[in-house]
């Protein structure tokens, strides 16, 4: 199947060459030309494990790719979750359902497509016929970096760098990428917030000498961010396997309408549950749920993108974002595939700090997604209630989504089954948990999760005791504009 720019200009003719080159030449990102429908195959994924189930979605873009060897590939990467489950669906109520995407290596969902990437881009290269070294570099707000750098790490033939706001992360997450081992990686801070690191990881992608430069040196760059296609097509999977667990469950029947309520950042992960409507899954709302920094609230409700507004530091840093990456895909959809006019909107995002739908546009949209926010007040009520209720400590990216849920069924009345998604451990947050559960603790981040697992009885992963026995290999901090800089003596190293 062939890939196509959201921005007109650039074509892949393959999966294998969109998931190597990351980002569409053009700036723009590459979609799939067409999307399979799995009406007909959804019934007979219900008795299949995840892995199985993971092959039928993947292949279905990625044609060129061996089954027999990607089917082995998914063994390999879900293996190295908590009984090989990377997204087991918890029951809360009748009709309420957490699935928890955060036992792989470290603790968040965005294990379950980075343990496969490099997989997919190994492959992909060959496929491809490149030989060069890839470089890969990863702007993160927290969880992308130490999940890349996990799944990355020892690699043949593949380096990366990751790039994380110096003041942006959570003690936890700084931690696990400073203790970071192996020996193709490496971790740098970067002055400013999320958005000042993203934009200028995205600049050396763009910049056409440090792309001959590294060429010349046989390195070519990638990217392992969820603009990366290969990051979004796993996460289509667990969509379809949380709805074939409902049904294999006897909670839901085989075409009932399901919502799934998701805290949302880059929009990676929200887009691909619409990618799985639009394959035929039978979602009902995609409930986009976002922290204080609620720019997709307001876009949702009015149709226009503005990035004239504070950003907030909050207490979930993954979502902690302002220029929402994957809605450019949403955005190019709704336009009808309009790359013309994706492409000038993009433009204007870039000059004017705005774009706005037309009014059929915005719509569409709100017909699919429910969006709104929760502040900072009310994510930590919503961990206290919740554990006082089910016993269940949650993550406050979690909270967020759960916080937000509860609001649109006030609202709505909507009854239909719903599952959220749950994309963090609460220890990768202890501070913030117990700080919600009103608990107080005296010490440092693994004291405060000793003493969450007095309060919950849910043991301490081992990815976190862990951390505290490494040495910090990186602590190094630069200013935005020394990034290439910055790579280019990491490649020489
Ligand atoms: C990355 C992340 C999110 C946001 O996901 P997007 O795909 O960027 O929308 C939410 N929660 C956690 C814990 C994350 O790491």
């Amino acid at each position: 199947m062939r890939f196509i720019s959201t921005r007109g200009g650039d074509v892949a003719k393959n999966a294998a060459e969109a998931i190597v080159n990351g980002l569409a030449k053009d700036g723009g990102l590459y979609v799939p030309e067409r999307f399979p429908s799995f009406k007909d195959a959804l019934a007979e994924m219900v008795d299949e494990d995840y892995p199985t189930r993971a092959v039928r979605v993947l292949s279905a873009f990625l044609e060129e790719y061996d089954r027999e060897k990607l089917y082995a590939a998914c063994c390999k990467a879900y293996g190295q979750f908590e009984e090989g489950e990377p997204a087991p669906v918890v029951k809360m109520d009748d009709g309420y359902y957490v699935m928890e995407l955060f036992h792989g290596p470290t603790l968040a969902f965005k294990d379950v497509a980075l343990t496969l990437l490099p997989y997919l881009l190994r492959e992909g290269c060959n496929l491809c016929g490149i030989d060069d070294t890839v470089l890969i570099l990863v702007a993160t707000s927290g969880d992308t970096g130490k999940a890349a750098l996990e799944g990355f790490k020892n690699a043949d033939g593949i380096k990366i760098m990751v790039f994380y706001p110096g003041e942006g992360v959570s003690e936890m997450q700084k931690r696990q990428m400073s203790v970071q081992e192996g020996e193709n990686v490496s971790v740098l801070a970067v002055e400013g917030n999320f958005d000042d690191c993203q934009s200028a990881v995205k600049r050396i992608f763009s910049d056409k000498e440090a792309i001959r430069l590294l060429k010349e040196k046989n390195y070519i760059l990638s990217s392992a961010n969820s603009i990366n296609f290969g990051r979004l097509c796993p996460q289509i999977v667990y969509y379809f396997s949380a709805y074939c667990d409902l049904v294999g469950a006897g909670e839901i029947e085989l075409g009932d309408k399901v919502n799934f309520v998701v805290p949302t950042g880059n929009f990676g992960n929200i887009l691909a549950g619409w990618y799985a409507k639009k394959m035929g899954l039978p979602i009902g709302k995609l409930i986009c749920a976002s922290n204080a920094n609620n720019i997709l609230t307001d876009f949702f409700a009015s149709g226009k993108y503005d990035l004239h507004r504070p950003f907030f530091k909050t207490t979930s840093p993954s979502m902690d974002i302002l220029i929402s990456s994957n809605l450019e895909r949403l955005v190019f959809e709704c336009a009808n595939r309009d790359a013309e006019l994706t492409a000038a909107r993009m433009k204007e995002l870039a000059e004017k700090k705005q774009y706005t739908l037309s009014a059929r546009e915005n719509a569409l949209l709100t017909k699919e997604f429910y969006a709104n926010f929760a502040g900072e007040k009310e994510v930590s009520e919503t961990i206290g209630n919740f554990f006082e209720e089910y016993d269940y400590p949650l993550d406050p990216h979690t909270a967020v989504a759960v916080a937000v849920h509860n609001g649109y069924v006030c609202e709505t009345g909507d009854s239909k089954p719903t599952v959220i998604l749950s994309t963090a451990s609460p220890y990768k947050f202890p501070e913030s948990v117990l700080h919600a559960m009103d608990v107080s603790f005296s010490g440092d981040g693994f004291d405060a999760a000793e003493k969450l697992e007095e309060e919950t009885a849910v043991p301490i992963p081992m990815q976190i005791t862990r951390l505290k026995t490494l040495p910090i290999r990186f602590a190094a901090k630069a200013e935005p504009n020394a990034l290439l800089k910055e790579v280019l003596a990491f490649i020489e190293r």
